[in-house]
């Protein structure tokens, strides 16, 4: 099994979400970790819960848009570790690209979502591969969705955003393999965050909905993710790169009339289920 014990791991939007849950998982198994989000003091929380449990974590604040802040993200950690072994593009807050089709969304919006989603994570792997390809190798893991597969409407910049960072990661595999680096991304189901959780406190019937959607019959959490970004970065996945691993109960997997029909059932048992979100 692979010894994490010297290993050091970057996630950005560590902070909560999927990003927490994949701090905590490093964590557990060993890996040191720096915690890395525009929230700090959500960060700082965050870190702290992991030394507490004795794991070694450090925060840092840094915003994915600004290529001086993440250049400084990973400075902060070589100087505390002496190298990066794993980097996880992850920081994205859940809900917050734009709605509309390409007619709607404005210039600056796409701009402005573009820059979130796709250079965020050119920006991250940009600065940290020299690091890695010095230190003899890492994993690099890009948090795509089920939104970079399949297409639901008005989601222009979202799903194009996510479609785009699994492209990239199978060029920076082709590109970087032979310095020992491999790159993979995740493609999550529906994950109930802090945040989603709290939404789903007002319509508890329409997370209901959504999880007997999914042939598992539930919806992700934080830490199905983690497990999968360990694993990814595992020498047990040495000969896994330019993978998108779709962690997602299996939603993705299911013929879409048929899933249609489904849901009818569904609706016609429980006529009382308000709809996860307007149309
Ligand atoms: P989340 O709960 O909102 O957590 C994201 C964290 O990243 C927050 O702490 C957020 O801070 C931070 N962040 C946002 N923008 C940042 C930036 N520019 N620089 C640094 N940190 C930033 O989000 P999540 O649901 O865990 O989503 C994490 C990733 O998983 C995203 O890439 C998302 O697209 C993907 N994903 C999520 C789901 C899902 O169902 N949750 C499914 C598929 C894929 P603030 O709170 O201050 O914004």
């Amino acid at each position: 099994m692979t010894d994490f014990k010297k290993k050091v791991a970057i996630v950005t939007g560590g902070a909560q979400g999927i990003g927490g849950g994949i701090a905590r998982q490093m964590a557990s198994v060993g890996i040191k970790v720096l915690v890395a989000d525009i929230d700090i003091d959500l960060a700082d929380n965050t870190a702290s819960e992991i030394n507490s449990k004795g794991g070694d974590a450090f925060s840092v604040k840094t915003d994915v848009t600004s290529y001086s802040e993440v250049k400084e993200m990973i400075n902060v950690a070589q100087n505390r570790w002496g190298r990066v072994d794993y980097f996880i593009n992850n920081a994205y807050s859940a809900g917050s690209a734009t709605i509309g089709g390409v007619t709607e969304v404005s210039e600056s919006q796409w701009d402005m979502d573009m820059r979130a989603l796709v250079t965020s994570v050119y920006a991250g792997s940009k600065y940290v591969i020299p690091v890695m390809t010095d230190g003899g190798g890492g994993s690099i893991v890009n948090i795509s969705s089920v939104h970079g597969i399949l297409v639901s409407k008005k989601a222009l910049t979202y799903e194009t955003g996510k479609a785009a960072i699994i492209a990239m990661t199978r060029q920076m595999a082709v590109d970087y393999g032979k310095f020992g680096i491999r790159v993979n991304s995740i493609s999550p189901g529906h994950i109930v965050t802090e945040r989603l959780g709290k939404r789903w406190e007002n319509n508890p019937s329409g997370l209901k909905f959504f999880e007997d959607q999914y042939p598992v019959r539930r919806t992700g959490l934080p830490e199905d993710i983690g497990n999968a970004a360990v694993f990814l970065c595992s020498d047990e996945a040495s000969f896994i790169t330019g993978h998108n691993l779709v962690v997602d109960g299996g939603l993705s997997i299911q013929l879409q009339e048929d899933l249609a029909v489904q849901q009818g059932h569904y609706i016609k048992e429980n006529p009382d289920t308000e709809m996860p979100y307007k149309k």
